[in-house]
């Protein structure tokens, strides 16, 4: 069956160059890059090599630099790592759930938490930060870009309003990385998340850009790895497979790859848009990545037209999340004042460096007749269809 593959935001493939890159060191070069011996020399030439060019990628020196496990890690890193009970942060609704639950969990320590609204294109609106400062606030924590609706944040304007304040300033990048330029030093951040298997790397590894002179609390306790910030035997293949996917990112945005991705995307966007009526793309009118739309179907349910799509071969995704049975509606568009059923049919597309013209085209061939077979047998489309 042919296949095509529309959802990069939950994980990309690992490319074959990064793979190539990655491989010796599952076998040939398998040292602990902790041994002093030759076999510890070679994993350790290679890690600090991927560190410089993670470092590349994000504007910053190596040592800033520490290794994780992934976005989840890095991000509760980032959180856990210099706040403490009695402090206060700020961080907005349309987090990822390991912001929001690491935040969740901080008030059970004793934290105060303040979560901000979006506006309906699903931005937070720096003024709101700006008046949420407390005395205090320790850290504030906001995205760069939405993982569901591709939406770039304010996070400069965040970034100074914070250094202003001499409040810390973490950005989960996960979804920004690779798809947009990012510069540490510009953004103004102290700590900034990003996740391998997002950029073309494997699953399972991650880092997080910790600013020079900010200390952390390590997660873990143990040997001095990364510094002392992170404990535990490095994941070198999956370190050196981070660092190539960073080099390899760095050359396509010099390169201009974000742009032709971008084109691809509106072309998927445009043509849906054309073909399907009742239609809306879920943070229209903001600065999105070049990846992603989130459109939404009226009077379907989106889980049913990812299990019809799938069926014809086109993998995409809903941002729902499937909890105790029930689908929950995605909280990010809630957020951005969707009802829950037009929540509940929205869709995401996202595009990866693999996504061809022809995927595009596949694409467009499946979805008009499949939401047009799906509203054909809803009870909820004819009722709607004969009231209005
Ligand atoms: N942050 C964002 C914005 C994400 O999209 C994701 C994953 O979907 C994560 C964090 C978690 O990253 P990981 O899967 O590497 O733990």
């Amino acid at each position: 069956m042919h296949r095509v593959y529309l959802d990069n935001n939950a994980t990309t493939p690992v490319l074959p160059e990064v793979f190539e890159t990655m491989r010796p060191y599952f076998d040939e070069r398998f040292g602990n890059a902790s041994s002093i011996h030759h076999h510890g020399q070679e994993t350790r030439a290679a890690v600090e090599d991927a560190r410089e060019s993670v470092a590349a990628l994000l504007g910053c020196t190596a040592a800033e630099i520490v290794f994780t496990s992934g976005g989840t890690e890095s991000d509760n890193l980032a959180i856990s790592g210099w706040v403490a009970a009695g402090d206060h942060v700020i961080t907005s609704s349309i987090e990822h759930h390991a912001v929001l639950h690491a935040c969740k969990h901080l008030e059970k320590l004793g934290c105060e938490v303040t979560i901000l609204p979006v506006d309906g294109r699903g931005i937070v609106d720096p003024s709101d930060v700006l008046r949420a400062l407390r005395p205090n606030t320790k850290l504030i924590s906001v995205m760069m870009a939405n993982n569901e609706t591709g939406v770039l944040q304010p996070v400069e304007e965040i970034g100074k309003i914070a250094s202003e304040s001499q409040v810390l300033f973490h950005t989960d990048a996960v979804q920004a990385a690779a798809k947009v330029p990012i510069d540490v030093r510009k953004l103004g951040c102290d700590a900034l998340s990003i996740s391998g298997h997002k950029i073309h790397a494997p699953q399972g590894v991650g880092a997080l850009y910790v600013k020079k002179g900010t200390r952390i609390q390590p997660l873990f306790h143990g040997g001095r790895h990364e510094r002392s910030r992170r404990a535990g035997t490095e994941n070198v293949p999956g370190i050196v497979a981070l660092g190539k996917a960073a080099q390899l990112a760095k050359e396509g945005l010099d390169r201009g790859d974000d742009k032709k991705i971008a084109i691809m995307r509106d072309r998927l966007q445009q043509g849906i848009l054309a073909q399907v009526d009742e239609t809306a793309v879920n943070g229209k009118g903001a600065a999105r990545v070049p990846n992603t739309t989130n459109i939404r179907f009226d009077h379907i349910e989106g889980e049913s037209l990812v299990i019809a799509l799938d069926l014809k071969g086109l993998a995409v995704s809903t941002g729902a999340a499937c909890s105790s049975g029930a689908i929950e509606p995605s909280h990010v568009l809630i957020a951005m004042g969707l009802r829950p059923d037009q929540a509940r049919s929205s869709i995401r597309f996202s595009l990866g460096k693999q996504t061809s013209e022809s995927d595009i085209d596949f694409a467009l061939s499946l979805v008009p007749e499949t939401v047009a077979h799906l509203r054909a047998i809803s009870p909820r489309y004819v009722k709607q269809a004969v009231s209005t």
